[in-house]
């Protein structure tokens, strides 16, 4: 794969680089129409990052199925998929991690701690082997988006971090690999996050501006549903992911939902300009 970059750069050639750790669905495939848009060659790597998991995560049971991958990603056009070996990765003596900080504290780093820290090693890992112009994250995983262009300036690299907007099932409920842990009977209560998030949109557009008033009435919905649990409910200012109080016109938030159904974790968001 290095080589094959390395080649492609000498020749002024623009790769475009979508990391996924597979399990393809509509989400994944948005990242790639958009990359296939605005380079000449675009780059696709599945690669279940075992370092973004705690113990008691889901990474030995996380979905995978290749095969359909690589057939999906190949009617998409893609040029090259890259999957390595996680020994080659991580080889037994590999001691290197890179850690962004402040801001992968909070919400998803109150409930997984050293999730972003994985994250940021592998995708720098994934940067320094594929070299892209350009690299696409989904804003379904809106603070994972923001950490990744927070390492991307201070590490200097020269990618242009693209966020695409969130890809949705017909009822509302954002496309994730791990839809598929869902029962019949949880997947109908998955749609509480996306209903909340509609339900928190329409009272901003009618001048709601406390943060509190909206949190209280999505978690209004959550009481309501006893086998929820719900992990956080928070509304941050876009781009610095700080918490915010009231929402201020001309800025843009995020309104961020994360809970457990079953024993499936769910999150979802919506991105609000004021
Ligand atoms: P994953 O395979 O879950 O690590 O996701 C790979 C990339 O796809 C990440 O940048 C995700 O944010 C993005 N992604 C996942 N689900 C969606 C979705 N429903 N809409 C848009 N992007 C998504």
């Amino acid at each position: 794969m290095q080589e094959i970059s390395s080649r492609l750069k000498k020749e002024n050639i623009s790769i475009g680089f979508v990391p996924t750790m597979g399990a393809l669905h509509e989400g994944h495939l948005s990242l790639v129409k958009e990359s296939k848009k605005e380079n000449d060659i675009t780059i696709v790597s599945i690669f279940v990052n075992p370092a973004q998991f705690a113990p008691s995560e889901d990474y030995t049971k996380y979905p995978r199925d290749t095969e359909k991958d690589a057939r999906l990603l190949h009617s998409e056009g893609v040029d090259y998929i890259f999957i390595p070996p996680v020994a080659e990765i991580y080889p037994a003596d590999f001691k290197t991690y890179i850690e962004v900080t402040d801001i992968t504290k909070k919400q998803e780093g109150e409930f997984r701690p050293d999730h972003f820290k994985g994250v940021t090693t592998i995708v720098a890992i994934l940067f320094n082997i594929i070299q892209p112009s350009s690299a696409y994250f989904g804003q379904k995983d809106a603070q994972q988006s923001a950490v990744i262009k927070r390492m991307v300036d201070d590490l200097k690299y020269d990618i242009a971090v693209r966020v695409c907007p969130i890809v949705r099932e017909n009822d509302g409920l954002a496309m994730s690999s791990r839809n598929i842990y869902l029962t019949e009977e949880e997947r109908k209560k998955a749609l509480i996050l996306s209903a909340s998030l509609k339900q928190a949109e329409e009272i901003i557009n009618k001048e709601e501006r406390e943060a509190s008033v909206i949190i209280k009435m999505i978690n209004r919905n959550f009481l309501a549903e006893k086998s929820i649990q719900l992990n956080y409910i928070r509304i941050v200012e876009a781009d610095s992911f700080k918490e915010a109080e009231k929402l201020l016109s001309g800025k843009e938030y995020f309104i961020l939902i994360a809970c457990k159904i079953g024993k499936t974790r769910l999150i979802d968001n919506i991105l609000i300009s004021v």
